[in-house]
């Protein structure tokens, strides 16, 4: 279950970025390619976070769709299939362009 290791990274950042600041919610976008399943990252946040300051800290996933782009036709459709190839042209020259994402784009903090 890498998704444990995940949450363990993401408390470190936190910790890093709120830097001694309670904080209420962190804000993840993770791309669909990614081989993340967001109810287990979460389950796996609360047992890393139990009984630590982070235990309240709520994960909110926005997930975004696996996106590529033919390099012959430049052709971009949603890649929902696991199928690296262009629709258009049946080309195999395609590019990931969106779906790799993993970040934490925001820590809401609480207020003071
Ligand atoms: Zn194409």
């Amino acid at each position: 279950m890498h998704e444990l290791a995940i949450c363990e990274s993401i408390v470190h950042a936190v910790r890093e970025h709120a830097a001694g600041r309670p904080v209420r919610t962190v804000h993840l976008r993770i791309g669909n390619l990614r081989q993340v399943v967001p109810d287990t990252l979460i389950f796996c946040w609360s047992l890393v976070t139990d009984g630590s300051d982070l235990a309240e800290v709520e994960l909110l996933v926005e997930r975004i769709e696996g996106r590529i782009r033919c390099r012959q036709c430049h052709g971009e459709r949603v890649l929902d299939d696991y199928v690296f190839a262009c629709d258009r042209c049946g080309g195999v020259d395609v590019e990931v362009v969106a779906g790799e994402e993993f970040l934490i784009t925001a820590l809401e903090l609480t207020e003071a």
